[in-house]
């Protein structure tokens, strides 16, 4: 599909993703117009706010049904919807002794939302729309029957979510080990976490920019030329399983493999 532009929806509440960055890097890649633009999640109107807060999972081993949020959890939603930044008040993946007690939604349900929130004021369809959020979004996966928490969702409009990119490709096995154990313990998992220095992503990372440039690749390639990732770990749109693979490919590499630098190459022809 081609693109005549791009438009980047910024989360503030992250600014480690450095969006006037990210607008650079694509601009110098794909050489089409891109534009920032604000928080997509603000001045939203009731109706759609509920819709948002019914796209919550509140069982990771059941697929999506239907949620009716109760007033509670609406009046969460459109607290966290004008303010992002809220949601670092929420229970992180890290600290949970439950991850049913970790706010997460749907991915497909929230793009579907989203959708229509952009499709409102813009109809074009070579226009493709990118969503930051710090929300953490799953998607149901039936060979394992149950929900994971994804960095990105390739569609139009796609979907980055920080946190997912934190949380979505797994920390070092002996990682999990080591902080069940303190937190069995009743102990903080800081000092476990600084073990590991830098070897996995952290909330407010200063390389979530560098990273959120690889994820951007992923979902252009897809919506452009239907190629979803690679598998090479040398190459930018290696979908990672690991930490340790994110930041070999996106870091260390930084670059997109033979095969998928030349099918960019066509693009600008
Ligand atoms: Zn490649």
């Amino acid at each position: 599909m081609k693109v005549s532009k791009i438009f980047l929806y910024d989360e503030p509440a992250v600014q480690e993703i450095q969006i006037s960055n990210l607008k650079n890097f694509l601009q110098e890649t794909f050489h089409v117009d891109i534009e920032i633009k604000k928080c997509i999640f603000n001045n939203l109107d009731g109706k759609t706010i509920e819709k948002i807060s019914g796209c919550r999972i509140f069982d990771p081993k059941m697929p999506f049904k239907e949620h009716l949020p109760n007033k509670q959890e609406i009046d969460f939603e459109k607290s966290v919807c004008e303010d992002t930044k809220l949601m670092e008040k929420t229970t992180m993946v890290e600290n949970a002794e439950r991850i049913e007690d970790v706010v997460m939604y749907d991915g497909f349900k929230v793009q579907n939302i989203i959708y229509d929130i952009i499709t409102k004021n813009d109809s074009a369809t070579n226009n493709l729309h990118i969503v930051f959020t710090n929300r953490l979004i799953c998607t149901y996966d039936t060979t394992d029957s149950r929900y994971h928490g994804r960095a990105v969702i390739c569609s139009n409009p796609s979907i980055i979510s920080t946190t997912g990119m934190i949380e979505a490709p797994a920390r070092p096995r002996e990682y999990y080990f080591e902080a069940m154990k303190r937190k069995m313990q009743g102990l903080d998992i800081q000092d476990v976490k600084k073990n590991y220095n830098g070897e996995f992503l952290d909330y407010h990372d200063k390389r979530l920019s560098k990273i959120a440039e690889g994820y951007l690749l992923q979902a252009i390639f897809y919506y452009m030329t239907g190629d979803v990732f690679c598998d090479s770990l040398d190459c930018r749109l290696n979908n990672a399983h690991w930490q340790k693979d994110l930041l070999y490919s996106q870091l260390k590499i930084g670059k997109l493999c033979n095969k998928h630098q030349a099918l960019l190459d066509k693009l600008h022809l």
